[in-house]
This record gives C-alpha cells, sequence and structure tokens, in this order.
C-alpha cells in the first residue's frame, strides 16, 4: 500500500484531520488557558508542560488544540505515537477490545493477545536464538524487570550504566539515570549497586569506538570487578542524553565483553525501538545481539505498554510469580500493540521512517552549513537531533536551544529538546506526517535559528 497520498500529501488513514499548520491565536489560546490555569491549582507542580495548549485531536502530522489552532507535530509525544496518533487499525482494535473484557490481570486469568505481542517482541527483536518476553506498563517498569531478571540469573548485584543515559524516574532507574535536573534532584536516596561509566560521545570524547570501549572497560574490571557485576545496561542511541550516536566499534567491543564475562548486556530499546530508527530495533544498526531488549514508547502507539524480551534461559531465571503487576500487558495495550506492529511491519514503516530521515539529514545539515552553531546533526531514521554549540569555543549553547524551541513553539511546531546540556533539540516526527508538513516544521525550525 501507498503511505502517502500523492495528491494531498496527508497521510492515509488517521482522523480526518486538515493536514495544515494554522495558528490563529497566541499561544496559549483562551480556551487552552483556562485549562492550563485549572491545570496550575489542580495538578502537581512537579508535572511540567512545554507546549502551552490543551490538546482535543491529533493525527497524521498534526496536534489540534481547543482553540482549534492546528500544530506540526516533530516530537510524538516523546517517540510514542510512531505510527500516528489514533491510527485506523488501533482505534479499531482499541474499541474492539474494550467492548469485549478490559481486564482480568494475565496472572489471574491469561488471554492470547499478551501471548501473541511476547510471539511477536520474541521474532522481531535481533538474535537468532530461543526467546521469551514478559509485559509491563512503562518504561522503567521494564528497565526495573530486566535488572531483576539479570541478578537472578546471574546471582551478582552490580549494574552499570553509562554517562548521559536515561532509563526512567522509578528508584532504581533514577540510579540509573545520568542527569540530575530535573529527573534526580532531591530525591535521593538512590538504588545501591549502580555505577556509572562514560560510554562514547564522539563529538565530545574525540575517542574511537574501541577506544571509548577500552576506557569503560577498565573502570568495570578495576572499580567494580567483573565478577560482581549482573548486567551492563546501554541505550543503543542515547535518547534523553542528547541522542548520542556511539562510534562505530563501541557497542560491539562492550557486547563481546559482557558475553566473555557473563555479564547480561541490556539493551534499553525504549525510545530507539519499533521502526523509529529506520530499523525495527537500533541494535540492528551496530549488529549487535542484546541478551535482553527492553522496550515501551512506540509499542502500542500510546497504550501504556512495556515489555522484556531476550535469551529465554535468562528470562526464564526469575521464579513462578517472580514477575508480573496487575496491569502489564493488559488486554487494551496488547490489542493496540498487535495492531501497531501490523501497522509496523505491513505498512512500510521501516522505509518511511527512513525517509523522514533522509529530509531531516539533508535540511538540517543544509543549514548547519551555513551557520556553524549547529555543532552536529546526528541520529539514524526517524531520530535526528541537531546539538548548538558556541561557533568558536564548541561549548554547549543551552541559550540559544531554548530561544529557537521557544520560537519554534510560538510559531505552532512542537519541538522537543533534550541533552545533558540542554542544547540539542531532538526530531522524533511521527511517521504518518507527510513530506510537506515536515519541511514546513523543518521551515519554521530554520527561520527561528536565523532570527535568534
Ligand atoms: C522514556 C524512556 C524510559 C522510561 O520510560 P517510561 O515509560 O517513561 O517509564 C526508559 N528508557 C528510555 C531509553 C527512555 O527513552
Amino acid at each position: 500500500m501507498t503511505l502517502i497520498d500523492e495528491t494531498t500529501s496527508a497521510p492515509t488513514g488517521g482522523p480526518a484531520l486538515a493536514q495544515v499548520r494554522r495558528v490563529t491565536t497566541p499561544l496559549p489560546g483562551p480556551r487552552s488557558a483556562e485549562i492550563l490555569a485549572r491545570k496550575s491549582d489542580a495538578v502537581a507542580a512537579g508535572v511540567a508542560h512545554s507546549m502551552p495548549v490543551s490538546v482535543v485531536a491529533a493525527g497524521g502530522g498534526v496536534v489540534v488544540d481547543a482553540d482549534g489552532n492546528s500544530l506540526i507535530d516533530l516530537g510524538s509525544g516523546i517517540a510514542v505515537t510512531t505510527v500516528g496518533n489514533a491510527h485506523p487499525k488501533v482505534a479499531a482494535a482499541v474499541a474492539a477490545q474494550a467492548a469485549q473484557f478490559t481486564h482480568t490481570c494475565f496472572m489471574v486469568s491469561p488471554y492470547e493477545s499478551y501471548v501473541e505481542v511476547a510471539e511477536a517482541l520474541n521474532r522481531l527483536t535481533p538474535g537468532d536464538f530461543a526467546k521469551k518476553s514478559a509485559l509491563f506498563n512503562s518504561g522503567a517498569e521494564a528497565v526495573e524487570n530486566a535488572i531483576k531478571i539479570a541478578r537472578k540469573h546471574t546471582g551478582r548485584q552490580a549494574v552499570v550504566a553509562f554517562d548521559h543515559g536515561y532509563h526512567g524516574r522509578t528508584n532504581l532507574t533514577m540510579a540509573l539515570t545520568a542527569k540530575s535536573m530535573p529527573y534526580k534532584s532531591g530525591f535521593g536516596p538512590f538504588a545501591p549497586e549502580v555505577y556509572r561509566v562514560p560510554g562514547s560521545y564522539p563529538l565530545r570524547d574525540g575517542l574511537t569506538g574501541p577506544e571509548a570501549a577500552a576506557r569503560a572497560i577498565t573502570l568495570i574490571e578495576k572499580q567494580i570487578g567483573a565478577g560482581n557485576l549482573a548486567a551492563v545496561i546501554i541505550e543503543p542511541i542515547q535518547g534523553e542524553g542528547g541522542f548520542i550516536v556511539p562510534a562505530d566499534g563501541f557497542l560491539d567491543a562492550i557486547v563481546e565483553w559482557s558475553r566473555a564475562n557473563d555479564v547480561v548486556f541490556i539493551a534499553d530499546e525504549v525510545q530507539t525501538g519499533f521502526a523509529r530508527t529506520g530499523a525495527m530495533f537500533a541494535s540492528e544498526i551496530f549488529g549487535i545481539e542484546p541478551d535482553l531488549i527492553t522496550t515501551a514508547k512506540g509499542i502500542a502507539a500510546g497504550l501504556p505498554l512495556a515489555g522484556v524480551t531476550g535469551r529465554a534461559e535468562i528470562m526464564d531465571a526469575a521464579h513462578a510469580g517472580g514477575l508480573g503487576g496487575t496491569y502489564g500487558g493488559n488486554p487494551i495495550a496488547c490489542a493496540a500493540a498487535l495492531a501497531a506492529i501490523d501497522a509496523f511491519e505491513n505498512d512500510g514503516l521501516i522505509e518511511r521512517a527512513r525517509q523522514i530521515g533522509e529530509i531531516l539529514f539533508a535540511r538540517l545539515n543544509d543549514i548547519r552549513e551555513n551557520d556553524p552553531r549547529i555543532g552536529e546533526v546526528r541520529g539514524h531514521g526517524a531520530m535526528v537531533a541537531a546539538e548548538f554549540v558556541n561557533p568558536e569555543t564548541g561549548e554547549p549553547d543551552a541559550a540559544l536551544t531554548a530561544a529557537v524551541a521557544k520560537a519554534c513553539v510560538a510559531e505552532g511546531v512542537i519541538v522537543l529538546t533534550c541533552g545533558t546540556f540542554g542544547n540539542v533539540i531532538r526530531f522524533l516526527p511521527p511517521l504518518s506526517i507527510g513530506d510537506d508538513l515536515l519541511g514546513e516544521g523543518l521551515d519554521v525550525v530554520a527561520a527561528a535559528l536565523a532570527g535568534a
């Protein structure tokens, strides 16, 4: 099937929302402002938001607010609505399942859709070996369970995470996450036996992949000891940390060392998974086969679902009753995941992610050629970022980044920032966005940078 209707450049399917950018009020408009005022009265201050709008609909490449403003979506709700918001296959599957049954608890009375999602994860994740999966509600919960499984399997306790890593906001995953503000500050004490080592950040460390791996491995061996280490956890491309793509040879060296030392290698693909990077999983880009892979975000088009998938003998280490949760693998979320996976596999979405990547790279590199304040454009597929620097010193420029993002927001383009130094704008458009709208969004970004 063709993904894009050539006549309108609008995505096929999705709610019948006009695929246009239209901002007719200042943001927030009056209706959104009213709702956001209620938000600040009713919702805890810690739950912040970056777009000053209240949403009423979304689909294709737009998000529509309560005042009728239509915004270009370059964020996909943080890499979640990869197949597109309110995707027709997902909406139909959710409605049908909700009418059938909404919950039984898989640990009490199981159902087929959970088993089907597990089978799909086992089939789609890299590695030609026997695999098993378990389902949870959020990325952080998947990461916590991957660590539980690795500890039970190895009988060891220590876990290694990396500089610039992000793994969630629960207690154990705060410990694994690198950045203090806003994720950790004031929320300690953190879980013990978590150690952080430097990874590979080619723009800033100037090391080759093997050199960066050797640096990390030496620290692990000298300061932790391989015999104490249960798992190494890393995002193949670091997301919140700044879309950092490791140098060639880094990840394979860490995988090889882990294997040689019976350490469980966990790839956190919560953000990179499910076609986002132009491969079903980013591990494929680097030719690695992780022992365990954590997934969430793009897996179910916005329904809360997460998974841990990996080598059957490791996954089976936990005793019966040791894994689970009331809602994990909820039937409505599983129905959404099966519909989304159908779209990933059969609607050309991996190819579409690559096309979007070509458009993003071409345009952003074009801007960079005439503007040295963009220090680097990097990423894979529909996961691309620009890092903003002081052209003289190469130092991170967070103020410029914030100014560009703010100008984009005011013009009706949803962009997200990231990076340890707050100096990265990341582009994560839904794969249902049309080329015209994507191009217009990038025009706005270019104008925002020129005016900053
Ligand atoms: C978002 C994210 C998480 C946490 O997922 P939640 O669903 O927010 O708990 C974990 N790891 C990575 C790589 C993420 O991007």
